[in-house]
């Protein structure tokens, strides 16, 4: 039996990178899996046509995680289509890159509508579903550049500190009923997020490393299994980070 047999989960963000890694790992595990995109349509049409073709059971919702209408609507849709919602992975995430002199306002505004707003937006959703259950867990994803900053980054960084201290604040609101909320922070991942980055400075970041490589999407998925398992019944309010050292 899976370590989510049982469990129903939805990941925002899952046509590519991390997202799809999770997904991958959650149906292995045995859960139902609902997932978001805003874009990448045929991505995730063939994302559920992998992992249902030997059973699983996966469903891709176009919805955007910025949009307060759009994740009220989802958590109805997936309730329709699952009964049930036990664990959500906030994972949809932008970057919009410039140092502060050159960031515009819509830098900024993007990223933390995308980054910051949806995670407010889905952990509001689904507290009433949760609440009823008395069990649940919030899983959001955050970054090492929230926990010490990154020049170039602001917009970023701030977005993932700011996750960091709504979850730890969910934690302490909804303890009490079961429900958990931790935050993962990942350092390099290697996606196509960081695809956009030029060669030598991502062989540099390689370097910086502890365990001297950059981590896969499999890493922060294995992370996140456990905090969507009942081995981390007892863990809340904690910011796990997932990368390689860095911040060692
Ligand atoms: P990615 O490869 O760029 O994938 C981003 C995913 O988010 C895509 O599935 C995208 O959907 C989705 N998305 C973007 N905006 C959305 C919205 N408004 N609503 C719903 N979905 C949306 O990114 P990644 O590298 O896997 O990163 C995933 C998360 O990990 C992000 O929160 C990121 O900040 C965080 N993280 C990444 C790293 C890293 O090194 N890669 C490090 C630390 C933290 P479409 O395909 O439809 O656009």
């Amino acid at each position: 039996m899976g370590q989510l047999s049982g469990k129903t989960a939805i990941i925002t963000g899952a046509s590519r990178g991390i997202g799809k890694a999770i997904a991958e790992c959650f149906v292995k595990e045995g859960a139902k899996v609902a997932f978001t995109y805003v874009s990448s349509e045929e991505k995730a049409k063939a994302l559920e046509a992998e992992l249902g073709k030997d059973g699983g059971v996966i469903k891709g919702f176009k919805s955007d995680a910025a949009d307060y209408e759009q994740s009220l609507a989802l958590i109805d849709q997936v309730l329709e289509a699952f009964g049930s919602i036990d664990v959500v992975v906030n994972n949809a995430g932008i970057t919009r890159d410039n140092l502060l002199m050159r960031m515009s306002e819509n830098d900024w505004d993007e990223v933390i509508m995308t980054n910051l707003k949806s995670v407010f937006n889905m952990t509001k959703a689904v507290q009433r579903t949760m609440l009823k259950q008395r069990s649940g867990s919030i899983i959001n994803m955050s970054s090492v550049v929230g926990v010490k900053g990154n020049a170039g980054q602001a917009n970023y960084a701030a977005s993932k500190a700011g996750i960091i201290g709504f979850s730890k604040s969910i934690a302490l609101e909804l303890g009490s009923r079961n429900i958990r909320c931790n935050t993962v922070a990942p350092g390099f991942i290697e996606t196509e997020m960081t695809g956009k980055l030029d060669e030598k400075v991502v062989q540099e970041w390689r370097n910086s490393i502890p365990l001297k490589r950059g981590g896969t999407p499999e890493d922060v998925a294995q992370l996140c299994l456990f905090l969507a398992s009942d081995n981390s019944s007892y863990i809340t309010g904690q910011v796990i980070s997932v990368d390689g050292g860095m911040l060692t």
